[in-house]
């Protein structure tokens, strides 16, 4: 009698462990198969430069479009070396001099450049009190102004795309307060003289998102609506406006499309 007990017993466990085997073993074959479905969405090429961004500096593969000491890689637009004031690790427009623009062409870019505008604002209003701007590809203004307490037109206001696209928000800083913009800049492409695709730019004024991949309607004019004229890669402008306003720290990463 206990000898049979004893047998059933393991004939019972021996079921119990079958079963769990064979249970495990169809877990097994289940997750392998998933585990096979998941690699098809995988994508392995191409793999991600690798780029280095320390804290507080410009990252690892950025153009330094000012060194702090001199304007080496900027041009006068009106020829010849750039004449403005380079002071304290930084540069400031010398007014009346022209427009400066940098030595070397760029298309598709993310730039990063810090500005401020002078204290001193006595009898300045609206588009007077401080004005500059970044020309992309020399035609399309990105608005520098100090837009604190000054109202103006809202598509002439800081951060702006000037005439163009109103900025998402008000985001300035008091007169004399280093500002930063980050911009990503999508350049227009041609198909001969025909445009076939629009610019798009992307500002961030000092971290918060104003401009969201806005399409820029065209080269921007003071008067009357903007248009396209075909173009290469060109130079990054900034603009005398006849204000002593700063700007350091100005970098650009080079951005290649999909396509390249
Ligand atoms: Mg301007």
């Amino acid at each position: 009698m206990i000898k049979l007990m004893k047998n059933t017993s393991l004939g019972i466990l021996f079921i119990c462990m079958t079963t769990i085997i064979s249970g495990y073993s169809i877990a097994q074959e289940e997750q392998t198969l998933r585990e096979k479905m998941a690699q098809k969405s995988e994508i392995w090429e191409p793999v991600p430069m690798v780029v280095s961004a320390p804290d507080g500096q410009p990252p690892s593969d950025a153009i330094i479009l000012f060194n702090g000491k001199d304007l080496s890689g900027w041009l006068a637009l009106k020829g010849g070396e750039a004449p403005w004031f380079v002071q304290n690790g930084s540069f400031m427009v010398k007014p009346g001099s022209g427009d400066i623009k940098t030595k070397q062409s760029f298309c598709d870019i993310q730039l990063h450049m810090e500005w401020k505008t002078p204290t001193d604002v006595e009898g300045l209003q609206g588009q007077q009190r401080n004005n500059s701007g970044i020309f992309l590809q020399q035609r399309y203004e990105i608005q520098v102004l100090d837009s604190y307490n000054n109202p103006t037109y809202a598509n002439g206001q800081a951060a702006s795309v000037y005439k163009q696209s109103i900025p998402l928000a008000n985001v300035m800083r008091p007169a004399g307060q280093w500002q930063y913009y980050d911009i990503i800049y999508t350049g227009p492409r041609f198909n001969g003289k025909a445009l076939s695709e629009p610019a798009y730019v992307t500002v961030l004024h000092n971290g918060v998102l104003v401009q969201n991949h806005v399409e820029i309607q065209g080269k921007t004019e003071w008067i009357g609506a903007p248009s396209y004229k075909a173009h290469e890669c060109a130079p990054l402008q900034l603009q005398d406006h006849g204000n002593q306003v700063s700007f350091r720290n100005v970098w650009v990463r080079e951005l290649k499309s999909k396509s390249e």
